[in-house]
């Protein structure tokens, strides 16, 4: 069972880990293979509907858009409380090379400390603990202490091509206080952690074009510039030594990280020694 409880101001879920309906239940959410680069139509559906399912107490309903449908809830019956945007995704990235997985990537594996299983941490786990603290508060409750809206999308982990259109499509139903990202990673499983700024992604396609037919190395090689070596230059030029961005414009617009800021980050422990074992590399 769980319960939530009150430490300091905070409400905090008390979640018993041998509860297996809590795992049996994530585990049906992890079997829906969801991966948005190519699984078919109703089965991106389906992991929607699974939402919707848990979304009952908040109104849980399906709006389409021209890619995947987007899953919508809110629990508004927090009078004069401010309103707590939730965002999850309920797509996953393909499992890629079976054969690397330790266990089928949808049949969720508990080994030892280690839960296993495509999209548990990336966004369905997650997204499940936002729904069942939320369902836990109102069981014990009645209600929950902010007015609460909910948009699950199934198209980040190809770019969210249609989340702009539906957000601009839905600014009044969309409104809040304060959006909270249901999509992150803890700093540690005993270290709870809230970020504040994210890096954004830009993809292109560059195409360095050179003579129309294969020179041979000796007669042309050094006279003609080969377009493998243009492009590494290119690509080379985007970074200075020092890991900053090169192209021309690029921090217009960005604040400087203040002192007070830069002291902030320096005191989040950091073991530099055990990140670099933990991928492999020496110091
Ligand atoms: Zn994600």
């Amino acid at each position: 069972m769980s319960a939530v409880s009150r430490r300091g101001g905070m409400a905090v879920l008390v979640f018993d880990p041998d509860d297996a309906g809590y795992l049996s239940e994530l585990a049906d959410y992890v079997a829906i293979p969801s991966v948005s680069r190519d699984a078919a139509p109703e089965v991106m559906r389906s992991a929607a509907e699974w939402l919707v399912d848990q979304l009952s107490f908040a109104h849980g309903h399906l709006v389409e858009t021209a890619g995947h449908p987007v899953v919508m809830g809110e629990w508004l019956g927090a009078e004069g409380a401010p309103t707590v945007l939730i965002y999850g995704h309920y797509d996953v990235q393909p499992p890629g090379d079976r054969n690397e997985w330790k266990s089928d990537p949808f049949s969720l594996t508990v080994d030892g400390e280690m839960m296993r299983g495509r999209g548990s941490t990336d966004d369905k786990g997650p997204v499940y603990i936002v729904l069942k603290v939320a369902q836990a508060f109102i069981d014990q409750e009645g209600r929950l202490p902010l007015n609460v809206k909910f948009l699950f999308e199934g198209e980040e982990e190809i770019g969210s091509p249609h989340l702009p259109a539906f957000v601009a499509e839905h600014v009044a139903l969309l409104g809040a206080d304060l959006v909270i990202s249901a999509d992150g990673a803890m700093w540690r499983p005993d270290e709870p952690s809230l970020s504040i700024g994210s890096k954004g992604l830009l993809s292109m396609d560059l195409v360095v074009t050179g003579a129309d037919g294969d020179l041979h190395s000796g007669r042309y090689g050094g006279v003609v510039a080969n377009p493998v070596h243009a492009l590494c230059e290119i690509i080379a030029g985007l970074h200075r030594p020092d890991g900053s961005v090169a192209v021309a414009g690029f921090y217009d617009g960005i604040e400087t990280l203040s002192d007070e800021r830069r002291r902030e980050i320096a005191a989040v422990s950091f073991d530099e020694q055990e990140f670099l074992e933990g991928l492999g590399l020496q110091q």
